[in-house]
């Protein structure tokens, strides 16, 4: 049924980068098959799951939605993915996203743009944009995406559904291409809360393969039907400033009042230094993303500008200038090697990736190092202490997903400062890496869905999964 919805939707939508109808149908039989023969199966047996293009999954294509993997097959699976297949899920395809997971809204896809589900003339946001068109959509009732700044939060408010960063070192990373590493957490999509748990229980967990994953016990095997009863809910001053559009701040204090109903206590708390999340982020994420995305070099990985085009070049700039007389500028060109690694790169990344690069690369760079990169250290430290002393107080911090409803596709996309105040409220769960919950609370007069999220201190899921479900 799924993959028939595909078929007939996803031409409008565009969520899968690739899907394998053969192969799913392959994969379910098979599943049924040793149902029949009263084998136990795992928990997400015969579900179909979509994963962003960004988890290696063995033999299958990973391209990042960057024309520098566009041919790259995974030599081996992503312990997420391992999970996935022992719990006998069906790996129904691989979604859309913004190219290496830099952006929110999937325009910078180097392959296909996706379109909101609610209104195709808008976007799904990003960068998990097609694994929450695709649940938005029903073309699978699960989806696994990554979370660096909002990735996984921003989608789902955007789509109408729920989207889970689980905390730092929560989920493995074994396997998943790196975009900011102190940042990046995979995590689930689903349309509820109880789903979410059900996913995430099943790829969370301690991976010795991964050196940041938490050796710790998941807790949150307790039922998260638990009533709300003294849960106190913490509003955040700063959240209702400048930039905040009225109907998403009129849809999120209903959700207040909603849980007042439901027995939780409204507190207000300060997080004073949240106003400098976007530049700490947007000074951290391209510093770790510029080191990251130095291995694509041309020669390791994917992308391979011509040689022989570019032997040609130099031989015929050299030819030039020896008959110019200019023997000296003739050996000080540089090398074929040099060239290869600067055209491959020039030639298979797209504007936003190296406008990333270019910042970390100067951000990073002697002189500058300790102005920018340092700073921004020094702030994201400030930044937790806030959240620290806000969390001694209270056990959920609730507020908005994003500043306004889904925007036009198109309207952002060529001004970058524009998309990256997107991620206001978001991007300090990756800064201190605490879990953060998003969820549907309600619409625009427009029919576009709004997001409200939930943030809680580390390790705190089973409260912030309990909150977001009774609220459901
Ligand atoms: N929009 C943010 C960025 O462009 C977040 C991306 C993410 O979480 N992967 O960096």
């Amino acid at each position: 049924a799924y993959l028939d919805r595909i078929e007939k939707y996803d031409g409008s939508v565009g969520a899968f980068l690739r899907y394998d109808t053969g192969r799913a149908i392959a994969a379910a039989k098979e599943i049924d098959k040793r149902r029949a023969a009263g084998e136990t199966l795992g928990p997400l047996a015969g579900i179909p799951v979509a994963v962003k293009d960004i988890l290696a999954e063995r033999g299958q294509r990973t391209s990042c939605a960057s024309k520098m993997l566009e041919e790259f097959h995974a030599p081996y699976d992503a312990t997420v993915i391992a999970r996935l297949k022992a719990t006998d899920a069906v790996l129904i395809g691989r979604t859309n996203m913004d190219e290496f997971a830099m952006g929110g809204s999937t325009e910078n896809s180097a392959f296909q743009t996706t379109q909101n589900p609610w209104n195709l003339k808008c976007s799904p946001g990003g960068s998990s944009g097609g694994a929450a068109a695709a649940v938005a959509a029903d073309f699978a009732p699960l989806s696994i995406g990554t979370d660096t700044g909002g990735s996984i939060r921003q989608p789902a408010g955007f789509c109408g559904i729920v989207g889970f960063k689980p905390t730092y070192g929560r989920v493995s990373r074994f396997g998943l291409v790196a975009f900011a590493s102190s940042l990046d957490q995979v995590g689930p999509l689903a349309r509820s809360v109880e789903d979410i748990a059900l996913l995430y229980s099943v790829i969370a967990g301690h991976d010795p393969q991964d050196s940041t994953s938490l050796d710790k016990p998941i807790e949150f095997a307790t039922p998260i039907d638990k009533p709300l009863e003294g849960l106190k809910i913490g509003v955040v001053a700063e959240h209702f400033a400048e930039g905040l559009d009225s109907e998403v701040e009129s849809a999120v204090r209903e959700a207040f009042a909603t849980y007042e109903s439901l027995g939780a206590k409204l507190v207000e708390v300060s997080l004073p230094h949240s106003k400098y999340a976007v530049a700490t982020y947007y000074v951290i994420a391209p510093c770790e993303a510029s080191s990251n995305l130095a291995r694509y070099d041309g020669v390791h990985y994917g992308y391979r500008s011509d040689q022989a085009k570019l032997a040609a070049e130099l031989a015929a700039e050299r030819a030039a200038l020896e008959e110019a007389g200019e023997r000296g500028a003739a050996e000080d060109l540089d090398t074929p090697l040099v060239r290869m690694y600067r055209k491959s790169r020039s030639e298979a990344f797209g504007p936003e990736v190296k406008r990333r690069i270019m910042l970390g690369t100067y951000a990073l760079s002697a002189g500058y190092y300790d102005a920018y990169y340092l700073k921004a250290l020094q702030v994201r430290r400030l930044i937790r202490q806030d959240y620290d002393k806000a969390f001694a107080e209270v056990d959920v911090i609730a507020g908005p997903v994003t500043p306004t409803p889904p925007f036009e596709l198109g309207s952002l996309v060529d001004d970058p400062l524009a998309m990256y105040l997107v991620d206001l409220y978001t991007v300090s769960a990756n800064l201190t890496g605490i879990p953060a919950l998003s969820l549907p609370c309600g619409a625009s007069k427009s029919g576009l869905p709004i997001g409200l999220q939930l943030q809680a201190k580390p390790l705190a899921e089973e409260t912030l999964l309990r909150a977001g479900h009774m609220y459901q």
